[in-house]
């Protein structure tokens, strides 16, 4: 475990010498002090990075070169999978396979990304057709400077790869700041940095709480673009923040997603994966099946089978062999859930399974899985985030009336139907008024393609090759090639 910033190629303790407390959230243990930046160190962070933009020895190094450096980060990733993998179960609660799924994903990201690299140069420039012979113009793609990234703590690495592989693919310098209650595995990739000599300035990365280091980025005026993913209220506050300099800005916030399950679907594979969407991470997943939306005629004999899952998950710390669902990350999470199952139930709700602390356990953050039925159309339950394992059930008659349900919601990040009926889903996906949309599954998710939100779930896509495109600005470069005088 690592006890300093990463500034300019360099460890660096924090200049006032803040440490903060790490926590095992399955046995609520202090089991580090990581370093706690100041403005002060983000100011010396975006420096490195501002200069490591403006002097080119990033920006335009060839595509292929910078293809290279992502390559050696994957493959160092992917040495040390089952260490940091270990220390994301330590830092985050997530069952182990699950963290070592994640991070082989990190290194896939890194892999990806170094693909569009390789390809950028090549593509770069594309010619524009303009209706006038007197001119020859061309659009370029170059990268858009200092790229500030800020994550949430519910896949640490992952969520830095995110940002960090299409920014530096791009040509983009970068300084990241992971949450505070998830520093550990991306100050490895600070440390995986200086190993495969990654040059100085191109990557810093920054810890401490959001309100210090995450808003000095914010503020600086040398940041160009913002890449965010956390909280809605947080999201407004940097778009706010991003506004005074007209930075570039792209948000992955929160969501209430829909799973809309018709009775001609097999209630088996739509349990496993409203499992899967829910209690995958302990439900701490912006895109989470948090509202399941089933018609009248399978509604009981799916709740039925979808409760006697949900009780017999095994709950346990996630190093331990077996363990299906972990701790919730923070001793705020879990007051946060719940606070929000006993509301639900304030409310009128009906608390089909689970609904409080899991038994069995003195330590740790354990919430059970929570299956929740008559949750109020206009609740909190119902149309607020939880971000945890809990799932609002109700029955629904209609096409008509499920899409209206499904789509009754500020946010627009992910949803997903299940259908025998193949055109039925593809209608049903069509209507849907999200960025994320499966059929007859949910929660896989590519590298290859498109991630982001409709409505309040957020701005800018990430993934794919629109990852890409939050990094890079387009140049127009048009000459005058006739012989006639203007
Ligand atoms: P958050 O939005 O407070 O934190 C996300 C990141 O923003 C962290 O790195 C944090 O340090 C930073 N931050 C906080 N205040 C900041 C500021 N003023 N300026 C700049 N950066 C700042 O999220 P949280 O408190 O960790 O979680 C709260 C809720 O956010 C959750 O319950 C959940 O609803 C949502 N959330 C969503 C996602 C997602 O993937 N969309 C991930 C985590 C949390």
């Amino acid at each position: 475990m690592r006890d300093a910033l990463y500034i300019d190629g360099r460890w660096a303790k924090p200049l006032q010498g803040g440490t903060f407390d790490v926590i095992n959230p399955a046995t609520e243990e202090v089991i580090h002090k990581a370093p706690s930046a100041t403005a002060e160190d983000v100011d010396l962070a975006v420096k490195a990075a501002r200069r490591a933009f403006d002097d080119g020895s990033w920006s335009k190094l060839p595509g292929a070169e910078r293809g290279r450096y992502l390559r050696s980060i994957a493959a160092a990733i992917r040495e040390r999978l089952a260490e940091i993998s270990r220390l994301e179960v330590l830092d985050n609660g997530k069952p182990y396979p699950e963290a070592e799924w994640d991070i082989g994903d990190a290194a896939g990201c890194f892999e990806f990304y170094a693909g569009l690299a390789e390809e950028l140069d090549g593509k770069r420039t594309e010619t524009v057709a303009l209706p006038d012979a007197r001119f020859v113009s061309k659009a370029v793609r170059e990268p858009v400077g200092v790229a500030g990234a800020i994550i949430p703590w519910n896949y640490p690495l992952l969520m830095a790869a995110w940002k960090v592989a299409p920014a530096l693919a791009a040509g983009c310098t970068v300084v990241l700041k992971p949450a505070e209650q998830t520093s550990l595995t991306a100050l490895e990739l600070a440390a995986i940095a200086i190993d495969v000599g990654l040059p100085p300035g191109v990557l810093n990365i920054v810890t401490g709480p959001g309100s210090k280091v995450g808003q000095a980025i914010v503020d600086h005026p040398d940041v160009d673009k913002l890449a965010f993913t956390g909280s809605g209220p947080i999201g407004s506050k940097i778009m706010e923040g991003a506004a005074r300099d007209i930075k570039r800005i792209s948000l992955e916030l929160g969501g209430k997603s829909p799973f809309v399950v018709f009775d001609d679907a097999d209630v088996e594979e739509a349990v496993e994966w409203i499992m899967f969407g829910i209690f995958w991470n302990q439900g701490q997943v912006c895109s989470a099946t948090s509202r399941v939306l089933v018609q009248e005629n399978l509604y009981a004999p799916l709740l039925d089978r979808l409760v006697e899952e949900a009780k017999r998950i095994r709950i346990g710390d996630g190093l331990a062999e077996g363990t299906l669902l972990g701790p919730l990350v923070s001793r705020k999470q879990y007051d946060n859930v719940l606070a929000a199952i006993a509301k639900a139930k304030a409310d009128g709700a009906t608390i089909a399974s689970g609904g409080g602390r899991a038994p069995n356990f003195n330590k740790g953050y354990y919430v059970e899985p929570t299956v929740i039925t008559d949750a109020p159309l206009d609740s909190d339950a119902w149309r607020e985030e939880i971000f945890g394992p809990v799932v609002c059930v109700r029955s629904f008659g209609t096409e008509e009336e499920a899409v209206r349900l499904a789509n009754d919601s500020r946010f627009g990040l992910a949803a997903a139907v299940m259908s025998a009926d193949d055109e039925r889903a593809e209608r049903v996906a069509a209507a849907f008024r999200a960025g994320i949309v499966w059929i007859n599954c949910s929660q896989p998710t590519f590298t290859e393609a498109p991630w982001g939100g409709y409505k309040q779930s957020g701005i800018g896509r990430e993934l794919g090759r629109w990852g890409l495109e939050n990094y890079l600005e387009t140049k127009q470069v048009t000459r005058f090639v006739s012989e006639d005088p203007w």
